[in-house]
């Protein structure tokens, strides 16, 4: 069995510098992440052994803690309150989204509507609704612009979203406005890891994507490498049905933004370990 595993898989610039800033804040006193700090279920783990917790509300982090902002970034209103209380933070927001975020107000400020591109729910969607005053609407794809139309629309995308889907998106919004400004903000370590995926997935018989199921960008993955090949989305090495794996001949392997090293190691030798190679 060949298997072939993405040199884009894993640890992204944004969640590596986030794990470095929680792994020296660690050991300081008292460390919490306002809300998990990557949607990694085992190096959320990892963090809380190393002494940071996971707190939900700035309501749970005692006045002389440090309290880490993740890297999918905080609402505005909680960075404002954080602040207030006097706060020791440690912004760990990837500088990308912190990029998205100023694009995002310099839109509303401009008076576009803006229209964010992504998951109403996901944590760094928030934060960007947040920096327009509450105002942004916020759709997952272009069916959703249904018979509207804009005088001035601007536009930026969650980080993590595919590049295809963000283009036709925009090219319905320029459809149905006078004038529309678009920020490109997906992170190229997105595309670069999605369009690895592709390549890899064209090659191999049986694709393996390994992430957090709380990973938007896992599930993006996920999605992209089962329209080309059969597909299973791991949280670890525990998870995977070797059997079933018996009959293909190349298997590929992708991670998510946030997947440990140590997840996609213990995946690969699983597999050599059964099969050889
Ligand atoms: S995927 Fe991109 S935007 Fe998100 S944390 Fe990583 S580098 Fe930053």
């Amino acid at each position: 069995m060949e298997i072939i595993v993405s040199p884009f898989a894993g640890f992204c610039y944004g969640v590596k510098r986030a794990m470095e800033m929680a792994g020296r804040a660690a050991g300081k006193g008292p460390v919490y992440s306002l809300g998990p700090l990557i949607h990694n279920p085992r190096a959320v783990k990892e963090l809380e052994a190393r002494g940071v917790t996971v707190a939900q509300t700035l309501d749970d982090i005692p006045p002389e803690a440090l309290v880490l902002f993740r890297t999918h970034g905080v609402e505005k209103e909680t960075e404002e309150e954080a602040r207030r209380r006097k706060l020791n933070i440690v912004d760990t927001t990837c500088p990308f989204v912190k990029t998205a975020q100023n694009k995002a107000r310099f839109l509303h400020d401009k008076g576009y509507t803006v229209l964010i591109f992504g998951e109403k729910m996901h944590p760094e969607v928030r934060s960007l609704y947040s920096y327009t005053g509450g105002t942004a609407r916020v759709m997952n794809s272009s069916d959703e612009l249904g018979d509207e139309s804009f005088k001035k629309a601007g536009v930026v995308s969650q980080t993590t979203r595919k590049r295809k889907a963000f283009s036709r998106f925009c090219a319905e919004v320029v459809r149905k406005s006078q004038e529309t400004r678009v920020f490109n903000t997906i992170c190229l370590a997105t595309t670069e890891r999605q369009e690895d995926a592709v390549r890899i997935a064209q090659k191999a018989d049986f694709m393996i994507v390994a992430g957090g199921r709380n990973s938007a960008n896992t599930r993006k993955l996920f999605d992209i490498v089962s329209e080309i090949k059969p597909a299973v989305l791991v949280e670890s090495a525990d998870e995977l049905r070797v059997d079933e794996l018996r009959k293909y001949d190349t298997i590929g392997i992708t991670a998510g933004a946030s997947t440990p090293d140590t997840t996609i190691r213990e995946l690969t030798s699983r597999l050599k370990t059964y099969f050889g190679g």
